[in-house]
């Protein structure tokens, strides 16, 4: 689960995933060949415990769908910087719906606490970040899309796997709805786990019997609690915490793979930038700093980690870490970003598309998603305004400028 498609999901949730080249149209399918492709896979299916019944039954109304294979291979049309991520991640609005779901959801959250010890925090803005608390979970059919690159494209054993380990989940009764949807790649429910994740890590929270990640917030929460506890969360421990970098701080030291002891980094003059003590000085911790010296800068720890291989990049692991501090009562970050142009918040990419669409530009829905379309109305706006780079990023200028009348 730890790889690009892992994160497909959380890219989708940026509006991040529209703009993507669109070179390649899909093959045409094959229903001969995806015939006798599942009928082999119909073998594995059986040596693993589903009957032939059984896998008929799951299997018997499957068509290829194609056109998820364009999106094995695509790349990002636009790069986007960590700071805009984070903004459209930790924005007001995610935070005061956090704030909500741990009020609602309080004795639950202790419940889980107690039992698989993580903090509701924590767990809440992974559900935050995932699936924006269960709002957001993917469109396309779960195995269709599945089936579909188990048998085409260039990552079929794994998908044959992730395709497999749904059907036992749907055989085993976990899942009940054979049309359930997710990310093209698999991922789905509150959690977006891949299929073979909810099968190693899905608990019954509920006391139903099943493992329900797609309707039970029970099931769901602990079982994002129960991920993080076996990727080695220690109950009790910050992620870590922002820090001030010392003048010279040679900033080839940062890199969450390199681990010393916090006395070790506090001897170079790691200070916390809220005045507070670092932790005990043998404990392992690593800075990272995701934009150089001149951005925000972070002492990490082992917990750190677990959230990150959860998601298994940097920018989604500190919009967890940052969000959890705001549904704690932080007020954000100190240092500012490297930027004159910083990020928005969800509500203020919707203004910027009202903005758009009020100057002509055919953009689609209104839906705080920047797509390509958005992109190209944005860089459009950034030529007729003389702005440079023209790159279409959905920013604070261009909102400001646009937002002037220019
Ligand atoms: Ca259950």
């Amino acid at each position: 689960m730890k790889t690009r498609l892992r994160t497909a999901m959380v890219f989708a949730l940026l509006g991040a995933v529209g703009a993507v080249s669109a070179a390649a149209p899909p093959p045409p399918a094959d229903a001969a060949a995806f015939a006798r492709c599942l009928a082999g896979i119909r073998g594995d299916a059986a040596r693993q415990g589903i009957p032939g019944e059984a896998f008929d039954r799951l299997t018997a109304d499957l068509q290829p769908d194609m056109s998820v294979l364009p999106l094995l291979d695509a790349q990002p049309e636009f790069t986007t910087p960590l700071w805009d991520y984070l903004a459209g991640l930790v924005d007001e609005q995610r935070v005061t719906d956090g704030r909500a779901m741990l009020a609602e959801h309080r004795d639950l959250l202790a419940r889980v606490a107690a039992q698989h010890g993580v903090d509701a925090e924590t767990v809440v803005a992974v559900w935050g970040v995932e699936s924006d608390y269960g709002r957001i979970s993917g469109k396309r059919p779960l195995r269709v899309s599945l089936a579909t690159l188990a048998c085409n494209g260039r990552r079929q054993p794994f998908f044959r796997g992730e395709f497999l380990a749904l059907l036992k989940l749907l055989h085993a009764g976990d899942l009940r709805d054979p049309g359930l949807t997710g990310s093209w790649a698999g991922a789905f429910g509150h959690t977006q786990f891949m299929p073979s994740t909810y099968a190693r890590i899905a608990v019954d929270f509920d006391g139903d019997g099943r493992r329900d990640l797609v309707d039970s917030i029970p099931d769901a929460l602990a079982s994002t609690a129960h991920y993080l506890a076996r990727a080695g969360w220690r109950t009790g421990q910050p992620w870590g915490y922002e820090v001030r970098l010392p003048a010279g701080f040679a900033i080839a030291q940062a890199g969450r793979t390199n681990r010393r002891p916090v006395s070790d980094w506090a001897a170079r003059g790691i200070v916390r930038v809220d005045g507070g003590a670092l932790p005990a000085g043998d404990t392992r911790a690593a800075v990272i700093a995701p934009t150089g010296a001149t951005g925000p800068a972070f002492l990490v720890l082992r917990n750190y980690d677990a959230i990150y291989s959860y998601n298994a990049a940097e920018s989604y692991a500190l919009a967890i870490a940052l969000l959890a501090d705001r549904l704690r009562g932080g007020t954000g970050l100190v240092a500012a970003w490297p930027t004159d142009d910083p990020g928005l918040s969800r509500a203020q990419r919707r203004e910027l598309q009202t903005l758009l669409v009020a100057r002509g530009h055919d953009i689609g829905e209104v839906d705080g998603m920047i797509g390509t379309a958005t992109r190209r109305a944005i860089q459009a706006e950034q030529r007729r305004l003389g702005l440079s780079p023209d790159d279409g990023r959905a920013g604070r200028r261009i909102l400001d400028a646009l937002q002037a009348g220019r």
